[in-house]
């Protein structure tokens, strides 16, 4: 072999192994740079975050939902009514047995008006003696249909009410991903999600949205432990 042809092998030899040098740290730098854009998504472990479910128990989705928050470890808060209470003591007792806290939502979902107090207050009572007989515990909290509440019914109930920071208006549109998407777009640290557990498309779209935050790191919790921790 003559040297020139020696000379033109080394010099190609000596770029094609450059290149494939050149590639190999190419490929460590990026994934390295992933590594740490996927270390930057995570929030610090153990973030507290919280998911209620409105209006139930229904019959087939609230135990469907139940079946999912057990598969994945999750409490939750269910505020249900008097009257689907007493439907599905069941169901009730199965949310408390599996460590779920259980509020108050009136007994017929009843919003508070100047001229209906003293129902509502009934309603409330009845609703809690209706749980609190299933469950043997105590109820103190109590999410008020619409978001309408008075401060003085907290004295005279020893009740504490409890709001939402995060709707995604589940109840009026049956798209997971456009639930999905609300939530996610909105959620943070100590927020209180607000879901109503009568529908196949919020169950899907509240484990699909456990699963990516607790993905992210987040741990969730039932409400008494983002209001009082
Ligand atoms: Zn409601």
């Amino acid at each position: 072999m003559s040297r020139k042809r020696k000379g033109i092998i080394l010099f190609f030899g000596i770029g094609l192994m450059s290149l494939f040098f050149f590639c190999f740290y190419v490929k460590i730098e990026k994934n390295g740079t992933i590594e740490v854009m996927k270390q930057m998504d995570k929030i610090q472990e153990g973030t507290k975050i919280a998911i209620t479910f409105d209006d139930g128990p229904h019959p087939y989705y609230t135990e469907q939902l139940l079946d999912g928050l057990k598969e994945r470890d999750v409490k939750a808060t269910f505020f249900v009514t008097g009257e689907h209470a007493q439907l599905h003591p069941d169901i009730i007792e199965r949310m408390n047995e599996e460590g779920h806290l259980i509020g108050n939502h009136t007994y017929s979902h009843l919003q508070l008006s100047k001229s209906n107090r003293q129902e509502y207050k009934e309603q409330l009572i009845k609703t809690n003696e209706i749980i609190t007989e299933i469950t043997g515990k105590e109820v103190l909290f109590v999410r008020p249909p619409y978001g309408t509440w008075d401060k003085t019914l907290e004295k005279d109930l020893n009740m504490f009410p409890v709001l939402w920071t995060v709707d995604p208006l589940d109840w009026c549109s049956d798209n997971v991903a456009c639930i999905k998407k609300k939530i996610m777009s909105e959620v943070g640290e100590n927020d209180i999600i607000l879901m109503h557990d009568s529908y196949a498309s919020t169950v899907t779209a509240a484990l699909q949205v456990i699963d990516e935050l607790q993905e992210q790191g987040y741990e969730f919790v039932t409400v008494d432990e983002i209001l009082f921790d």
